[in-house]
């Protein structure tokens, strides 16, 4: 039976469960790319499920079990170490000849991890998506203090690491190509 419709009825999630497994699997990848393409707003709802899939998945494999409304701060942090070993970007350990490079010039032995602008934007999906789906914003896990700190931590690990500065790389806001829109005077 194929269930798609976005319905509030928690029985189709459970039963579209399977079908987003391997949907599901794809997203911490997905989610390493997406932060420059996140332009649509749809694109943006569809990464939001696709998240939110993943972690109820992740909820549903966590040994012992794990329900949403039991889930800490603690709980997110472990997810997120979790999604490193899906991560595409090398983050030099300081013992490294490369560390602090931003174009090292040869492969290095260093872990890949999930990129901290990664992360930081699945915990605003997945924050959004927990008070969307009847989570009290006071019991979000997402907006924990542990959360806030890891990821500011992280951002800073990887900033050296990589000798990277994410407070002067701000992305910029995507500009709406005027070309995509009839001349003022078409109408
Ligand atoms: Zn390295």
């Amino acid at each position: 039976m194929m269930i798609s419709l976005e319905s509030s009825n928690s029985e189709n999630m459970n039963s579209n469960s399977n079908a987003n497994f391997s949907a599901s699997s794809s997203s911490p990848s997905a989610a390493a790319a997406a932060p420059a393409t996140g332009t649509s707003s749809s694109r943006y709802e569809n990464q939001k499920r696709r998240d939110w899939n993943t972690f109820g998945q992740y909820l549903k494999n966590h040994r012992p079990p794990l329900s949403l409304s039991r889930c800490s701060g603690a709980h997110v942090l472990e997810f997120l170490r979790y999604l490193d070993q899906f991560g595409k970007t090398k983050v030099h350990n300081q013992m490294c000849p490369f560390y602090g490079l931003p174009n090292p010039p040869a492969p290095c032995p260093c872990p890949l991890r999930q990129a901290w602008g990664s992360l930081d934007a699945l915990i605003g999906r997945l924050r959004a998506a927990f008070e969307e789906n009847g989570g009290k914003p006071e019991a979000n896990p997402f907006g924990a203090r542990a959360v806030r700190l890891y990821l500011r931590e992280v951002r800073d690990m990887q900033a050296k690491a990589r000798g990277i500065s994410y407070e002067k790389k701000k992305r910029k806001r995507p500009q709406q190509s005027s070309s995509m829109l009839p001349p003022p005077g078409a109408i």
